[in-house]
């Protein structure tokens, strides 16, 4: 069979043999991530444009190996992906960032990444309720925030949980938007209460066709009634430009860098102090 013709290649092929030993081990690390304390959560800030109000914090996932060193998460996400790992990991973020949240009474929106495999969980839903529930956190505290980078219409199962949880009245925001092959579609699917338009629209606009390209984004969303977001913001002059393109909200490097909890409570005592 094809199977067993592949099992030789893997076998024969000392490179294969070692990518194949890699991604098992990265399989084993992610499976045991939660229990052996490698995986955090790390917290960026989101700002309204036009006031300098913070709106919230997207929560970001970080891995460790067992000696520190840390694995990017364009690595380990589509791994835990591909092994299914991403459902307990996704599950275990969401539950930690609504306890830090709780904790720190930060009375803010947290924006939490999910992936497609999650929503395809039958229970997802229910269990996101359950962790609301369990930390006291109203409903739109919560925003989850999908990929366009990936299909999700086909799916019924994907339609009751993103139904059952705008019915609960958690945000859905789209991200990346712009890069993936959804596209507009989504748009007229759901009613994301937040688009974030993928930082290599910010990143073209050094031309003035960029400049165009962004600027026809925002104005298409404006006008479908969407609030819009531009991530990936690193300099004074990009921010100038949003503000005149009329973007709602902003993160980046130039407003602040993901940082674990410790670090937000931190920062948030000497803007009170
Ligand atoms: P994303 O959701 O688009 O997250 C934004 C990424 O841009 C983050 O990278 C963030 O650290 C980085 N970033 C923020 N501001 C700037 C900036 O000003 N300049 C630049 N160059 N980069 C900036 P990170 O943390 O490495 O995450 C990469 C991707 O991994 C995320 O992209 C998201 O797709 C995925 N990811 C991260 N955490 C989770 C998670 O908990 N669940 C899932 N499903 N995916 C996650
Ligand atoms: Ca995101
Ligand atoms: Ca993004
Ligand atoms: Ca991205």
């Amino acid at each position: 069979s094809k199977f067993a013709g592949r099992a030789r290649v893997t076998i024969y092929d000392p490179r294969t043999v070692g990518v194949d030993r890699s991604s098992e081990n990265l399989t084993d690390l992610l499976t045991h991530a939660v229990e052996r304390q490698l995986i955090s959560v790390v917290y960026q800030p989101i700002f309204e444009l036009d006031t300098g109000r913070l709106l919230g914090h997207e929560t970001l996932m970080r891995l460790r190996e067992v000696d520190g060193r840390a694995i990017s998460p364009d690595v380990f996400i589509p791994a835990a992906e591909q092994s299914g790992a991403i459902v307990d990991l996704g599950m275990w973020v969401i539950d930690q960032a609504c306890a830090d949240m709780a904790r720190a009474g930060l009375g803010t929106v947290i924006a939490a990444n999910i992936s497609a495999v999650q929503l395809k969980a039958p229970n997802f839903s229910l269990r996101v309720a359950e962790i609301l529930n369990r930390h006291g956190l109203a409903p739109h505290q919560l925003a989850l925030e999908v990929t366009e980078r990936i299909d999700l219409i086909p799916e019924p199962q994907v339609s009751r949980n993103l139904d059952h949880l705008q019915n609960l009245g958690v945000q859905m925001w789209l991200d990346d938007f712009g890069t993936g092959y959804a596209g507009i579609g989504w748009l007229r699917r759901f009613e994301f209460d937040i688009v974030k338009i993928d930082r290599s629209f910010l990143n073209e606009c050094q031309t003035a066709q960029g400049v165009r390209m962004l600027h026809g984004m925002v104005s298409l969303l404006r006008s479908l009634g969407r609030t819009v977001l531009v991530e990936g913001v690193e300099t004074e002059e990009q921010k100038q430009l949003l503000r005149r393109l009329g973007v709602d909200l902003v993160q980046g490097y130039l407003m602040g860098r993901p940082e674990p909890i410790s670090e937000v409570l931190r920062g948030r005592r000497n803007l009170v102090a």
